[in-house]
């Protein structure tokens, strides 16, 4: 989430219907219940990183209270704090090579005296390491901080970190907001209009960062329209196989743009680091390697963003079905009420009990996508085709 300064309520102003956490965060920054090593976790959208981002602030902040104003607290939300370090595995080519970055720059007392912080925003991503030697000089950093080290770990849940790692940690669990509490933070951060902020409140389901991008873009919110109205085509065979293509393609499409540029700048980056000489470069075995890795992490974020988005895409068909039950059941507020009457001639063709079905087929081509590696576009048809009305 991109961040403006100063905002409302100090850094604590983008945590969205998180009460109880920026409690806990603020008495620790006076003072109560400090420690050295915290882990944040929330679904997707909660803000984790966002969390462990105005901690940091806060605990750097010449106000000691994360005010937003001072220049501790705009250079920490800007990223270019001197004491504060954000790590993306996402983002990053090189990865191994980043966390014994980390590991060193842990162990340095602070510029400025306070604290150094160390956020890394995928901790769930160490359990996968290529590199046990980097995790275990990772872990003994965490478990033996110098004085004025806090690292601040970001994870879905606890259980997708390293037991070792999360038994060090003082846990902060984020919530999902509500839709009211979207609603408010849209129209009076973003200035969105009522209406169109209750609708990306409620169509969002609590994640915040898609619930400004269907507040603030059109695209979105075609393309979401598109995903939503899926379902109540599925009448035929080709239908559902037309389905699952579509939504693999509307994948493609969102997550092209985003990967053009970031690929764009990381290769100027490398180009930078080996200088002009264009033949010396082409000669050099240590550029041509690191040209092959950097392809290849390229690919690897591309897939992951793609996968991101269709899952994405998969809550949200979800989410009518999930409607078409309150529907069948009695009333209650639907999620896609701007299709209400698509979503009452799903309910009306179909069984509560047979949609709960449909919901069950949609996580099961989840996890064979996400656990199993099945091909989008296969794990997609054999849903598509469970999901035919
Ligand atoms: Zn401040």
């Amino acid at each position: 989430m991109t961040t403006q300064a100063p905002p409302r309520g100090g850094v604590w102003g983008t945590l969205v219907g998180q009460r109880h956490v920026v409690k806990t965060l603020q008495n620790a920054v006076a003072g109560h219940g400090m420690t050295h090593a915290w882990l944040f976790t929330g679904p997707p959208g909660s803000g984790r990183s966002n969390a462990a981002v105005a901690f940091a602030a806060a605990l750097q902040c010449e106000h000691g209270t994360g005010c937003g104003e001072c220049h501790a607290c705009r250079t920490t939300l800007a990223g270019s704090h001197p004491d504060v370090s954000v790590t993306r595995t996402e983002k990053s080519v090189h990865y191994i090579d980043d966390m014994r970055e980390l590991v060193r720059r842990a162990g340095l007392h602070p510029v400025e005296r306070k604290w150094q912080v160390m956020v890394i925003e995928d901790a769930d991503r160490l359990t996968r390491g290529e590199d046990t030697r980097t995790a275990n000089s990772l872990l003994k950093a965490i478990e033996e901080p110098t004085p004025r080290t806090v690292w601040l770990l970001c994870a879905p849940t606890v259980e997708d970190v390293l037991p070792t790692i999360r038994s060090r940690c003082r846990n902060v669990s984020l919530a999902t907001p509500t839709a009211d509490d979207v609603a408010r933070f849209l129209v009076e951060r973003d200035g969105v209009a009522e209406p169109l902020a209750s609708f990306a409140a409620r169509a969002s389901q609590g994640h915040i960062g898609r619930a400004r991008a269907l507040a603030n873009d059109e695209q979105t919110r075609i393309r979401r329209r598109e995903v939503v109205e899926m379902p109540a085509g599925l009448t035929s065979l080709a239908a559902c196989l037309n389905a699952a293509a579509n939504l693999v393609d509307i994948a493609r499409d969102e997550t092209a743009a985003l990967t053009e540029q970031s690929n764009a700048r990381d290769l100027a980056d490398l180009e930078a680091l080996y200088g002009d000489d264009r033949k010396a470069k082409r000669a050099s075995r240590s550029y041509q390697a690191s040209l092959r890795e950097l392809q290849y992490s390229q690919k690897q974020r591309e897939k992951r963003r793609v996968m991101d988005v269709i899952d994405r895409g998969l809550m949200d068909v979800m989410s009518v079905y999930r409607d078409a039950i309150v529907l069948g059941t009695g009333s209650g507020e639907l999620v896609n009420e701007e299709i209400r009457e698509a979503v009452s001639g799903i309910a009306r063709r179909t069984t509560p009990e047979s949609n709960i079905r449909r919901i069950d087929a949609i996580f099961a081509a989840r996890k064979q996508m996400m656990e199993f590696n099945t091909p989008p576009l296969l794990a997609l048809e054999s849903m598509m085709i469970s999901l035919r009305l």
